[in-house]
């Protein structure tokens, strides 16, 4: 006999799935830090502690979540930032499906702060599974009332305490800790009038310091160096409605610079933070005339095409984007570049044989 089918139980589906989007530490800040993003904050703080396994707390100074609410934060499948199906063809915030802060909920120990403009005092609550539960020292599961500013604070315990196989594919607190600051770079970046901070709990020293009012190439400057920073170039595209593209903006180094220890492509399309495999060929082969063998080039590249031609919603991390045209939009990237290159290496070769 063939054995009976039978329904999981309901948290041991979410435990699964929250194992699918969450795969280490920088996957739970990077929807912690959307959201941040999504709720209009101007300062964001990150304080980790061992690679973000034992603590991952983000504070953010944006509009907060209603009291009312917080028993539907971490339910999965809720949400503040969609209503119905067409709505994905236009949405802007980085949140959509209601998924984040359930799925962390299910696999770690996690606990909330948050003040709206129109609260008096802020409040403090815990969750485990989805729900609300009394804090570790006992009493009613309700938000209780603390003193706190205005947003929200999010704090993050014993990631994947549950799921001891995760745990050992883990690299050690010190990679974590690294792929924490890059996921946080590239979003200081991209995320013009948002300061951000990072640093390891109780260090003195912050490992990343970005002030709201910096401009792009101060980011870059503050987060890759000078080095970098003094050999960009700005490579701005036209729109063309033929083939869908909006606008696209990049910050990309002249062949003066090179590196060997390459610094992974920064590119966002429509806003979200996406490896784009075409593009990043592209853009190497246009490098490969330019640089010695072997070496890359510094690329943060924007892309925004008509919300229609883009399915956001490919992969459960959404990491990965499918657009329409992408073979000619990749292409009148390349042109661009290869145009801004080729110009300024021309002007060189002259003042050089003057
Ligand atoms: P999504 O972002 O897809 O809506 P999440 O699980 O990440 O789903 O968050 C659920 C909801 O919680 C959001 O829609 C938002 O209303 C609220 N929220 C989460 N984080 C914050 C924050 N930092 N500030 C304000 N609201 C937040
Ligand atoms: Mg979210």
């Amino acid at each position: 006999m063939p054995p009976r089918i039978k329904p999981l139980d309901k948290n041991v589906v979410n435990r699964i799935a929250a194992g699918e989007i969450i795969i280490a530490p920088s996957n739970a800040l990077k929807e912690i830090v959307e959201n941040s993003i999504d709720a209009h904050s101007s300062a964001i703080e990150i304080s980790v502690k061992d690679g973000g396994v034992k603590l991952l707390q983000i504070t953010d100074d944006g509009g907060g979540i209603n009291k009312e609410d917080l028993p539907l934060l971490c339910e999965r499948f809720t949400t503040s930032k969609l209503r119905k199906f067409e709505d994905l063809e236009t949405i802007s915030t980085y949140g959509f499906r209601g998924e984040a802060l359930a799925s962390i909920s299910h696999i770690s120990h996690l606990s909330v702060v948050t003040k709206t403009a129109a609260d008096q005092c802020a409040w403090k609550c815990y969750y485990l599974d989805g729900k609300l539960v009394p804090p570790p020292t006992g009493g009613s599961s309700e938000p209780r009332p603390i003193a706190g500013k205005c947003g929200t604070s999010i704090i993050v315990e014993d990631l994947f305490y549950n799921v001891p196989s995760r745990l050992r594919t883990l690299r050690s607190y010190g990679e974590e800790y690294a792929k924490i600051v890059e996921i946080v770079s590239r979003y200081a970046i991209h995320t013009e009038n948002v300061g951000f901070s990072c640093k390891k709990q109780g260090s003195s020293s912050t490992d990343l310091v970005i002030r709201a009012g910096m401009s792009r190439k101060d980011r870059i400057r503050s987060i890759f160096g000078s080095s970098v920073a003094n050999e960009l170039i700005d490579v701005e595209l036209e729109p063309n409605s033929d083939i869908g593209l909006v606008k696209c903006s990049a910050y990309v180094t002249n062949s003066n610079y090179s590196n060997r220890k390459s610094i992974k492509p920064i590119f966002f399309i429509n806003n979200r933070l996406v490896v784009c495999e075409p593009l990043r060929r592209a853009m190497n082969q246009v490098y490969s005339t330019y640089l010695p063998k072997g070496h890359k080039p510094f690329i943060y590249l924007a892309l925004e095409i008509v919300p229609g031609n883009v399915d956001v919603n490919v992969h459960p991390t959404k990491r990965e984007v499918r657009f329409l045209n992408e073979e000619e939009i990749v292409q009148s990237i390349v042109d661009a570049v290869e145009g801004k290159l080729s110009s300024l290496d021309s002007s060189r070769t002259f003042l050089t044989q003057q």
